[in-house]
């Protein structure tokens, strides 16, 4: 089995297929997998409670949400009785990851990049040249814009969001564990601006649909970032302390041919990401676990049809809901109609319905 990609989507269904007794191989183009994080990094509470994370690469619990309007005056505050999101050290949770593949007998190659399919062999590309590897199955676990995708003829991702951020260490204060999200087209058109400060580190960032940031998303991050909620009064960090993140986010709902003869699709590669919140942690977490027991399948059986089973059509129906509210959120273009959802917002219902959205 070849696996191509090792985000989390990569290197959980690589472990579970060395632990069924598959023969695996994990291919990274990147060379250290601590470098290049294109993720937040908040995990939420079912992912929390359903996966066996390491809790020492997991930051303190935040349990509270205030939504600001384009104007930050009057924001929404909720705060939920349990804990409801944690932020992974994501270098740390990418090595632990590594570790507990290569204990399980996957063999990882760091550096390697897959370079495209030949007509019985992958092309990879590694620090000692170029080489040719056999795969009765090949995974794409390469992320939004998926070459092994175009390469196996699949579904690809067209409805994407871009995002950018920034993450510095702070000092630990009287600031409750927060995530602040705001609302505001200027800064994040269809998406969200958002601080992450779980009292270790502040995740500042902007999302949204790449052609409708005015003046470019870096732009739009330095204004945020110059005046983001929550952090007053703590010293801004020197350029070297400041890490920068960023990357494509699909939120075009699950693909639905995610599966052919050679092999698959997980994680950003299917589009598994919630249109609506763009989290895709806990989306790619789960379909490679579906994943790996399809292809388990596939090996143990040989039966030809057996991935057929593997349908984005069937999953994709339980996205429909946060699909309709991606379009509403996309619709979001002036302060004005900001502002407007912000009216319902403050009202019973519309809190209700934030507290499902954000809370569970
Ligand atoms: C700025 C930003 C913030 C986000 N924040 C959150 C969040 O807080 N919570 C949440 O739930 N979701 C968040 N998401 C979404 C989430 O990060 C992704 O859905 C998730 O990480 C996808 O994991 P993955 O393994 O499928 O893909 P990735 O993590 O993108 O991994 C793909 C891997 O494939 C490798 N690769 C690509 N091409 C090749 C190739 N040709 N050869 C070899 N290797 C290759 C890449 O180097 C990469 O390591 C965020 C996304 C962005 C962009």
């Amino acid at each position: 089995m070849l696996v191509v990609g090792a985000g989390l989507a990569g290197l959980h269904t690589a472990t579970l297929l060395a632990r069924a007794g598959h023969d695996v191989l994990l291919a990274e183009r990147r060379a250290r997998l601590g470098g290049a994080v294109r993720t937040t990094g908040i995990f939420v509470r079912r992912t929390l409670d359903d996966f066996a994370l390491p809790p020492e690469h997991l930051g303190p619990p935040i349990r509270r949400v205030v939504l600001y309007p384009p104007s930050r005056r009057r924001p929404v505050t909720l705060v939920s009785e349990r804990d409801e999101y944690r932020v992974g050290d994501m270098a740390a949770l990418y090595g632990a990851g590594a570790r507990t593949a290569e204990a399980a007998g996957v063999r990882v190659l760091l550096g390697t990049r897959y370079e495209g399919r030949g007509r019985s062999s992958y092309l990879l590309s590694g620090p000692d040249g170029p080489q040719r590897v056999r795969a009765r199955f090949v995974v794409g676990a390469d992320g939004a814009r998926s070459r092994v995708a175009r390469d196996l003829a699949l579904d690809r991702n067209e409805h994407l969001l871009t995002g950018a951020e920034e993450v510095f260490a702070v000092p630990a204060g009287e600031r409750p564990p927060t995530f602040h999200c705001v609302v505001d087209p200027a800064l994040a058109p269809g998406y969200l601006a958002w601080v992450v400060d779980d009292g270790r580190h502040a995740h500042v960032g902007v999302a949204g649909y790449a052609d409708r940031f005015p003046d470019g998303m870096r732009r739009a991050l330095a204004r945020f970032s110059a005046a983001a909620p929550g952090l007053d009064g703590l010293r801004r960090p020197a350029e070297a302390e400041v890490e920068r993140r960023g990357g494509p986010i699909p939120v075009g709902g699950m693909l639905r041919r995610i599966s052919g003869p050679d092999g698959l699709l997980v994680g950003d590669a299917a589009g598994a990401v919630s249109p609506l919140t763009a989290g895709g942690l806990d989306p790619c977490l789960r379909l490679s676990e579906r994943a790996a027991s399809v292809l388990d399948d596939a090996l143990r059986t040989g039966r030809p049809d057996a991935l057929a089973h593997y349908d984005g059509a069937e999953l994709r129906a339980r996205f429909r809901g946060r699909l309709a509210l991606r379009q509403g959120l996309a619709r979001v273009r002036t302060p004005a109609a900001a502002a407007a959802g912000f009216a319902l917002l403050r009202t019973p219902p519309g809190r209700a319905a934030a507290r499902r959205i954000l809370f569970a």
